[in-house]
């Protein structure tokens, strides 16, 4: 088992860009905010648990989602390459990571961090429309879906996730500022951690996340 953490401010991109390394290697995407909204939906203990923080734009407990993560880890064979998007979050994450990971003879291949300056991460996110359906994500002028409201993919409804409402985005800026960014410390000081320029086009992110995973 082998793990690469996209670490980056909400609406650095960590979604869009997990979602083109998948397809472009074959990867595992595990993001914790899509198996917490993936539980809401679904009306799991869980995601009744995880609700009431989400939409506030506070952290979920980490118990919480260490159990989200672990299952995934037991689940499969044990020779995944895992792409955590929104994992870790806080330095007590981190460390249970580490030790998850120790237990299980493996260790983290690699961080990336996706760096956008703050104007850039809120239009992101004040634009940001998502399929109620199959949880793809369009943007109202960056990329806009080709009827309105409709998704490309599957026709289902799109919508903005409550925690996309301008107050709220602050407060999730601040909750990472103050409980995630220390992250980036902590994986330089282990000689782990690459920046990417997450305001330069999509494609080529993914291509150059996508060579760097191949090349680990
Ligand atoms: P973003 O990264 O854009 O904030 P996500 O979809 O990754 O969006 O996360 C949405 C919400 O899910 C977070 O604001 C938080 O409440 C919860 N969440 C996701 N991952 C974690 C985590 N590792 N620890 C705690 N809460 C989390
Ligand atoms: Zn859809």
């Amino acid at each position: 088992m082998k793990v690469t953490i996209l670490l980056g401010a909400p609406g650095s991109g960590k979604g869009t860009i997990a979602e083109k390394v998948r397809d472009a290697c074959g990867v595992i995407h595990l993001s914790t905010g899509d198996a917490l909204r993936a539980a809401v939906k679904e009306g799991a203990e869980v995601g009744r648990k995880a609700e009431e923080f989400m939409t506030k734009g506070e952290l979920v407990p980490d118990e919480v989602i260490v159990k989200i993560v672990e299952d995934r880890f037991d689940a499969g064979a044990g020779d995944e390459h895992f792409l955590f998007d929104g994992f870790p979050r806080t330095e007590n994450q981190a460390e249970l990571l580490e030790k998850g990971l120790e237990q299980r003879g493996s260790s983290i291949a690699m961080v990336v961090l996706l760096d956008a300056p703050r104007d850039v991460l809120m239009e992101r996110l004040t634009g940001r429309r998502v399929c109620r359906q199959c949880g793809q994500s369009f943007h109202v002028r960056n990329i806009p879906p080709k009827v309105e409201g409709v998704c490309d993919k599957c026709g289902g409804e799109l919508y903005q996730r409550k925690d996309d409402e301008e107050e709220t985005i602050a407060n999730r800026l601040e909750v990472y500022k103050e409980q995630t960014e220390g992250l980036i410390a902590r994986y330089e000081g282990l000689g782990l951690l690459c920046r990417i320029d997450s305001t330069a086009d999509a494609d080529e992110v993914g291509a150059e996340i996508s060579a760097m995973i191949r090349g680990a």
